[in-house]
């Protein structure tokens, strides 16, 4: 049975020392392993999914000022579908996280976290084939919507995973929560962060954390050991000072602006790569 050799193995995972190297690779089986190893979706079941990810998708959860009201409704429906256990907390008013778990068989096991968020980054409607909260499907199947990538789509696998285990009469060793996140694209920092240094958390006992990844719009995934960083420059410039009625060539000033032009140029050839 893959879907329980998989579990097994993130249990194994969870017990061994190479954490991160593990919680990359067992993102994409997890997803598509924990499905495949059940009965296929009938038609009229898959149209259920769809229709499913079209209304999370329809909720307007655009940054600065997500409905969060409306994601939480709609999350918590699901959990009841569901019979998983569900909490609101509010770190931060006006900004949920959203706790689900599926308790495990085995409670002194350390559990298992899906982390999802719910907000999505603004979209300029005109530059847009298709609505970007209509969550259109064209003769392709392929979906339109903000956040049919970043990140709903994910979230609502955990979910669809859930289902399809549930009805395969599945239960887990390990307890799994399910937190779904309000802030991430902008900083995190009153959503997950304050979740990671709550007492909520640590009672979960979380042993390994499955997160964000990019999706695919075929059956491959990229896998990555790095995404984008900051990086942080010191420009120390140097050049003449004096009394603005001089006029000096090569002040400081003048020094800087070169920096900073070349970093420019540099931002300017990476966006033409990008797109
Ligand atoms: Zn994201």
């Amino acid at each position: 049975m893959p879907v329980i050799e998989l579990l097994e193995s993130m249990e194994k995972a969870c017990n061994s020392h190479y954490h991160n190297q593990s919680l990359l690779l067992l993102l994409p089986l997890f997803l598509s392993l924990l499905v495949a190893g059940l009965a296929y979706p009938t038609q009229d079941e898959q149209s259920q999914i769809i229709s499913r990810f079209q209304q999370y998708l329809q909720i307007n959860t655009t940054q600065p000022s997500p409905d969060y009201q409306s994601s939480t409704q709609f999350l918590l429906s699901q959990a009841n579908s569901l019979s998983l256990e569900s909490q609101v907390i509010e770190f931060v008013k006006g900004k949920p996280v959203i706790l689900l778990k599926w308790p495990g068989s085995d409670l002194s096991l350390p559990s298992i976290l899906l982390n999802s968020h719910m907000d999505v980054v603004p979209f300029e409607p005109s530059k847009w084939t298709h609505p970007p909260l209509g969550a259109y499907i064209d003769e392709g199947g392929n979906i339109f919507g903000r956040g049919s990538q970043d990140m709903k789509s994910v979230g609502m696998q955990y979910l669809e995973a859930i289902r399809r285990l549930k009805l395969s009469g599945f239960q887990p060793k390990r307890s799994l929560y399910l937190s779904f996140v309000p802030d991430e694209e902008i900083g995190g920092y009153d959503g997950a962060k304050k979740l990671a240094y709550s007492d909520v958390f640590k009672d979960m006992n979380v042993e390994i954390v499955l997160d964000e990844g990019l999706p695919s719009t075929d059956e491959n995934y990229r896998l990555f050991y790095a995404e984008t960083a900051p990086w942080w420059l010191v420009i120390k410039s140097n050049g003449a000072p004096g009394h603005g009625a001089k006029l000096y060539d090569n002040s400081a000033m003048e020094n800087l602006l070169k920096s900073i032009e070349s970093i420019s140029r540099f931002r300017a050839s990476q966006f033409d790569l990008l797109f």
